[in-house]
């Protein structure tokens, strides 16, 4: 890992690209990294409700206890946030996010530094596990955490308690090892199909719900396993999901349920996301997509085939850019896409 500027801050607009709180994350996580401080302006400008909502300032306190760092502007609604971070600390910590915000962006800001760590580093976190618009706790479990195993990075992961929108009340443990042989990503080829199974969960609602699920995609997708999961938690809420195991790779598509939409509407969404990607030959889905990117412009870099690339990977590739010395290159292939991550 080559910091690309030393000793002065990096000036970043917030409302470039996709304008959400990726860009801050991302600068969180890379100023730690390399302790570069950072100046945020416009934060989230491209979202509805602008500014630091309560799960980024937790990203941002908990980034700043782990770091020691000195910031400005770290209040809920800010849209500046001035970000120095001083000494970076493994151990153990607990954060509350208080609402239902999710635990799970909340994990991706600390991790890439903490596996960069020499000692091994204990967290908590608790708020929600299954947010739309983040990656859910089945998705870090069972896709993102074996694709960055295959980079060398070891994290156990435990869904202790889900937590659903309104209440949340969900809890994550994560133990983060020290990164220790950084090997180069080579994601061309996914293989073969080995087995698809589908998963869904129904937490203080009528199970019935989870049941008509699984039945809509054993029909649309002839499942080789499914399941019905027992989460627990005092929050309401429902997921399916589906984990093909390729040959290569391993990925999952995530629905939640939603109020006045039928359990049979989200199972038929979630088959039709599953069936476009059966259909692909691409390796990693739109969101794996964006969440490799760091991973391996830390490691040895590497190449892999993508469905996608959104603007969420196209801005994340501009803030990584911005503070590591690495090219991030995105091309057509035809039918998918080449990314490429050189070091
Ligand atoms: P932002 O919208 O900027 O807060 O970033 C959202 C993050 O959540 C991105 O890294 C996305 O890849 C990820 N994400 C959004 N929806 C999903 C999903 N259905 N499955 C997995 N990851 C997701």
């Amino acid at each position: 890992m080559n910091a690309r500027v030393k000793n002065t801050t990096i000036q970043i607009d917030g409302s470039q690209g996709e304008g959400g709180g990726q860009i801050l994350r991302t600068a969180l996580s890379l100023s730690m990294l390399t302790g570069i401080p950072f100046e945020l302006i416009n934060i989230r400008a491209g979202r509805k409700k602008p500014g630091l909502m309560r799960q980024h300032l937790v990203c941002v306190q908990a980034s700043q206890s782990i770091s020691n760092a000195k910031t400005e502007g770290a209040e809920l609604h800010s849209q500046k946030l001035y970000f120095q971070p001083q000494h970076v600390q493994a151990g153990t910590y607990d954060f509350q996010i208080g609402s239902a915000g999710s635990t799970i962006l909340v994990l991706q800001t600390l991790l890439p530094v903490l596996m960069m760590q020499k000692q091994t580093s204990q967290i908590s976190i608790h708020g929600g596990t299954h947010n739309p618009m983040a990656p859910t706790a089945d998705f870090i479990s069972h896709c993102f955490l074996p694709a960055i195993q295959r980079l060398g990075i070891h994290v156990d992961f435990k869904c202790e308690r889900a937590g659903f929108f309104p209440i949340g009340a969900g809890q994550i443990n994560a133990t983060v090892y020290p990164w220790q042989h950084k090997m180069k990503f080579s994601g061309m080829n996914k293989g073969k199909l080995i087995s698809s199974s589908g998963y869904a969960a129904a937490l203080n609602i009528p199970s019935n719900i989870a049941e008509r699920e699984l039945d809509v995609l054993n029909q649309k997708l002839n499942l080789t396993e499914q399941k019905r999961l027992n989460f627990q938690g005092i929050s309401q809420g429902n997921t399916a999901f589906v984990l093909l195991n390729y040959e290569q790779h391993q990925q999952v598509f995530t629905r939640l349920g939603e109020m006045k939409k039928s359990a049979e509407t989200v199972a038929h969404e979630l088959a039709k996301d599953v069936q476009a990607y059966i259909a692909s030959d691409a390796v990693a889905d739109e969101y794996l997509t964006d969440q490799l990117l760091l991973p391996l412009a830390l490691g040895q870099g590497g190449e892999f085939t993508a469905t996608i690339i959104s603007q969420h990977a196209q801005t994340q590739a501009q803030i990584i850019q911005k503070f590591l010395d690495c090219e991030i290159r995105f091309e057509a292939t035809g039918k998918n896409f080449k990314v490429s991550v050189q070091v």
